[in-house]
Order: C-alpha cells, then sequence, then structure tokens
C-alpha cells in the first residue's frame, strides 16, 4: 500500500559503523516514513542490534560513513540523550536491570526529561502515578512492578512487556524494537504485539528487528527487509516474512555465490 504524502521520518543512506575496529555496517539504506510499520530480519550476527543501537547512538559504536536524517536533520553528531528526546525509542533485545532504582521513578525520571526538553513543566508523582496506571492495562501489567527496582529480576518477558510500557509512556514518533519477542511464550507474545498495535499510529513509525516471522503474524509489516552481513540486501512487503519463514536464510548463501561468481 502506498501512503500517498507521508513524511518521512527517517532516511539512512550508506551507512557503515563499526565497533572495537571490525567493521559491522557495511552500507544500510532504509527509508521509513509516517504509519508505517519495518520489519528488519535476518541471521544471528547480520548486523540487526549494531543497526539499532547505531540509530540511538550508542557510544561504543562509530559511524564510519553515510548519513542517518530523522525528521529531517542529520543526527550522526547528536547524543544519544537528544536522539531520544527527539522522539527516537529503542526497546533493547537484553533491557538494562537497575538495582536501587524503582521502576517507578525511572519512568517518571525519563518522562520528565522529556517534557522539560520540550519546554513544558514538570508532572508530579501523583498525576505521572496516575498516568502511568492507565498505560499498566496497555500491557496488562501488574502494579506491583512500579515499586520494584528497574527490570531485577524480571523475567524475560516481564522486562519486554517493561520496555513496551516505557514506550507507551514516551510516545516515541520512531520505535525500535530489538527482538522485542525473543524468549516470549505466546500469551506475552499476543501482549507485547498487542500494545505495539495500540500504539502505532499515522504520526509514528515503527522498526521491528525479528529472527523469526511468528511476531508479524500479530503486528503486520508495511515492509520486510532481511539484512545480511551489515547490509539489506532484499526488500518486500509482508510476504516476504512468511518465504522466509518457509525457507529460512540459506538461500542468502546462494543468492551471495551467485553474485559473486557474475561479477
Ligand atoms: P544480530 O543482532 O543480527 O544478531 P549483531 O548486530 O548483534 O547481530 O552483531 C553483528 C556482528 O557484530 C556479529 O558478528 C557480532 O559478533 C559483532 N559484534 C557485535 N558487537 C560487537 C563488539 N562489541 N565487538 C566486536 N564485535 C561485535
Ligand atoms: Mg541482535
Amino acid at each position: 500500500m502506498i501512503k500517498e504524502n507521508s513524511k518521512v521520518i527517517l532516511s539512512v543512506r550508506g551507512l557503515t559503523a563499526e565497533v572495537d575496529g571490525t567493521e559491522i555496517l557495511q552500507g544500510v539504506n532504509l527509508e521509513v516514513k509516517a504509519g508505517e510499520i519495518h520489519a528488519v530480519m535476518g541471521r544471528n550476527g547480520s548486523g540487526k542490534s549494531t543497526f539499532s543501537k547505531v540509530l540511538a547512538g550508542h557510544p561504543e559504536y562509530k559511524v564510519t560513513g553515510g548519513e542517518i536524517i530523522f525528521k529531517g536533520e542529520n543526527i550522526l553528531e547528536t547524543e544519544p540523550e537528544e536522539r531520544a528526546i527527539a522522539g527516537i525509542f529503542l526497546a533493547f533485545q537484553y533491557p538494562l536491570e537497575i538495582p536501587g532504582v524503582s521502576n517507578l521513578d525511572f519512568l517518571r525520571v525519563a518522562y520528565n526529561s522529556r517534557l522539560k526538553n520540550q519546554g513544558k513543566e514538570e508532572i508530579d508523582v501523583f498525576d505521572f502515578e496516575d498516568l502511568v496506571h492507565e498505560k499498566l492495562d496497555i500491557v496488562k501489567m501488574n502494579p506491583s512492578f512500579l515499586e520494584r527496582s528497574l527490570n531485577e529480576g524480571f523475567s524475560g518477558g516481564e522486562k519486554k512487556r517493561n520496555e513496551i510500557l516505557q514506550m507507551a509512556l514516551l510516545e516515541p514518533m520512531l520505535a525500535i524494537l530489538d527482538e522485542t519477542d525473543s524468549g516470549l511464550d505466546i500469551d506475552a507474545l499476543k501482549i507485547v504485539a498487542d500494545g505495539v498495535n495500540q500504539l502505532a499510529s499515522p504520526d509514528n513509525a515503527m522498526i521491528l528487528i525479528t529472527h523469526y516471522q511468528r511476531m508479524l503474524t500479530y503486528i503486520e509489516p508495511d515492509f520486510v527487509h532481511v539484512m545480511h552481513a551489515g547490509r539489506i540486501i532484499k526488500s518486500g512487503g509482508k510476504e516476504l516474512a512468511l518465504e522466509l519463514e518457509k525457507t529460512g536464510y540459506d538461500w542468502i548463501d546462494q543468492e551471495m555465490t551467485a553474485e559473486v561468481a557474475t561479477r
């Protein structure tokens, strides 16, 4: 489906990046418009998490070429915090545990720092609690999780739901979910997918990074991309995910060998 006049939220061109001196991203191109859901699939080690971290501005990853344009501005030189405030949200494959910091406090600080940067007044503790309780419904989370240390002792599924809760509060313009489906049983997967679907709107966009087709039966992507060796080597509609489910990723090697042979 072509959505006319949609505005471009993210434009990645020729992006190369390295970590610890090893070049991982080898020229990624991707354009994401408002209202779109993109899935990035690929084998383990193909560079998916690296791509998500580079988008979020992780300091360990060094961009060596190309550009990342977010809402019309090159964000390569900006700090991760600035990107978050501008509306980029990354749900980590492995969410951090922070003992001693309550989940509620963490969420309030994150929420307030965004308000502050928008020139708005901070929300007080009581109003914030009301707001969080509204959002808890989206991920069907028990309020007791708010009082616990951030992610400490949370099960895999609870951590992932907590990431979606953060997203529900921060209402990012671009949400990148890195393997949010991994380690989830079917009930948790449905809750997470349902939350993502409730949060998707014509004004925002999502990049779902996933190894499996499973999540995409609950969240329907507009585009599916296959990453291999740090590049997007194939793009298509949602049917591409089903095709991958059937064929696995082995065809990539054949195609790559054929490509080299014809050079
Ligand atoms: P994916 O998320 O697709 O499984 P990653 O982006 O995590 O892939 O990893 C891509 C490649 O980068 C892998 O070969 C991985 O070993 C390598 N890599 C990731 N992080 C580092 C690091 N800190 N130092 C060296 N190599 C890394
Ligand atoms: Mg990964």
